[in-house]
């Protein structure tokens, strides 16, 4: 116990800043948190969650066009934007009142008001109008996201973030999306499904930078399977308003070439949360991108204020702020001190098909071990086969030769982030290609490739 009012104040209940709080007053500290916008932060509320009910309802498209193979007969399916964003928002309003609930139930002080470092034991917390507290912490914890980010292009106030895609009153005949990033590209899967016409604009020659490079182009040619122009190696040089009912903006290349749209939705990235919270009263160091600089505790240079999660700019996955804030809890309150491993995470992209991955890419296996094997199969998944669809499943493990261990494992397909959850686990645990070849398969499923491969 301290004399302070706290021993633990948190800024930002998004994913990350709420998992700390409850936890560390598990551990008996007494913790307060404020939020300035909504509970849940970006993953509950305008992310994560959200996005794939988005995903779930775009891919509805798909299952009526394979009803027929296998002898269902409908009508012609109609499909309704507001009621699926209604239906969404009333979900997220119960997200939101869950989230206060775990706070009160753990006991957590909640704020809700912009805070503000006045020092690095003091914060202030202005919730509007007049009112305003000023309260006393040990320790403190920014846990306050990132926010999208957009280049200084004439015209870019006419295009919409994430943030307000999620609210569009309805849904544009015609979108584009610049960014070759998880929220273009899983937008413009989202947007294609429910029915819009997708132009993809991304600057570099394939898009998903980072992810292995035949699943990203095996991707690429799905999407263009299923009508998306792909613009790659394209750059908007502005955005014009036109007098275009439907198709109300003209996005200017580089190249000379125009796309007439609706809306256009701008995902090339997003930057930390960091501006007006005190932190250069404190003399928190930020990087190059504004991240709060931290240790492998996800402490800053001040040794009493700690950051985790996008604010952080390490990996920025929901999964993993709440990661950090558990190990970040354990290092404060249970004299634990726990770094936090950031390696062999396992991720995915909900394009359609999804795409999902733990470990290293070919290209990154190469670069590091040299000799690797290479696995691979890519086959029609057997529910398609009654179908027209010919969409077709890639899966692919990466090896190192000498000591037989299972470096990475890939897949592009349906339930592509379902499989490979599981085989993250054997993944981080060192697991062989001879120990993938003893589990014996389920079959029929995509799944078993994993454990068949030759
Ligand atoms: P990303 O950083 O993933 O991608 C940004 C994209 O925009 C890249 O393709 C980048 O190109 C491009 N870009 C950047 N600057 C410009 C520019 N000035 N002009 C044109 N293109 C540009 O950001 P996102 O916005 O897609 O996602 C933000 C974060 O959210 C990600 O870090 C991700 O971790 C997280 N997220 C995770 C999801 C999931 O787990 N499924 C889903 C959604 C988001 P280049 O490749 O050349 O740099």
């Amino acid at each position: 116990m301290t004399d302070y009012d706290y021993d633990l104040f948190v800024i930002g209940a998004g994913s990350g800043g709420v998992r700390a709080s409850r936890m560390a007053a598990g551990y008996g500290a007494r913790v307060a948190v404020a939020e300035e916008r909504y509970l849940g932060g970006t993953c509950v509320n305008v992310g994560c969650v959200p996005k794939k009910l988005l995903v779930c309802a775009s891919a509805f498209a798909d299952h009526y066009r394979e009803a027929s193979g296998f002898g269902w007969t409908a009508g012609q399916p109609a499909f309704d934007w507001g009621q699926l964003i209604a239906n969404k928002n009333r979900e997220i309003e119960r997200l939101n009142g869950i989230y206060r609930g775990l706070l009160d139930s753990a006991g957590v002080e909640l704020f809700e008001g912009r805070a503000r470092l006045l020092d690095p034991h003091t914060v202030e917390i202005d919730a509007g109008g007049a009112s305003e507290s000023r309260v006393t912490a040990d320790q403190i914890l920014i846990a306050v996201g990132s926010w999208p980010d957009m280049p200084p292009i004439p015209g870019i106030e006419h295009a919409i973030s994430s943030n307000e895609a999620f609210y569009l009153e309805r849904l544009p005949e015609r979108v584009a999306v610049v960014g070759g990033g998880y929220i273009g590209v899983e937008f413009a899967g989202i947007f294609a499904g429910l029915g819009s016409r997708v132009t993809l604009v991304y600057r570099g020659p394939l898009f998903l930078r980072g992810f292995d490079e035949e699943i990203r182009a095996h991707l690429a040619e799905e999407m263009r399977v299923r009508g998306i122009d792909l613009r790659l190696e394209s750059r908007v040089e502005s955005i014009e308003k036109t007098a275009g009912n439907d198709d109300r903006l003209r996005l200017h290349l580089d190249d000379g070439g125009t796309v007439d749209c609706g809306e256009v939705l701008y995902a090339t990235g997003r930057r930390p949360l960091v501006a007006d919270l005190g932190l250069e009263n404190c003399g928190v160091a930020l990087g190059e991108q504004g991240e709060i600089v931290v240790d492998e505790f996800s402490c800053s240079n001040v040794p009493n204020i700690w950051a985790i999660g996008d604010v952080t700019d390490r990996l920025n996955l929901t999964p993993v702020a709440i990661h950090e804030a558990m190990c970040l809890s354990r290092t404060l309150f249970a004299g634990e001190p726990t770094p936090v491993d950031h390696e062999a995470v396992a991720t995915a992209v909900f394009s359609q098909p999804p795409l999902a991955a733990v470990g290293l890419t070919e290209e990154e296996a190469r670069a590091r071990y040299g000799d690797v094997d290479v696995y691979r199969s890519r086959f029609r998944p057997l529910k398609l086969t009654l179908t027209d669809n010919r969409e077709r499943t890639l899966v692919k493990l990466i090896v190192d030769r000498s000591s037989g261990r299972v470096l990475g494992a890939h897949m592009l397909g349906a339930d592509a982030p379902e499989i490979i959850q599981g085989l993250a686990v054997a993944v981080k645990m060192g697991a062989t290609k001879d120990d993938f070849d003893a589990a014996m398969a389920i079959h029929p499923t995509s799944a078993e490739e994993f454990v068949t491969l030759r």
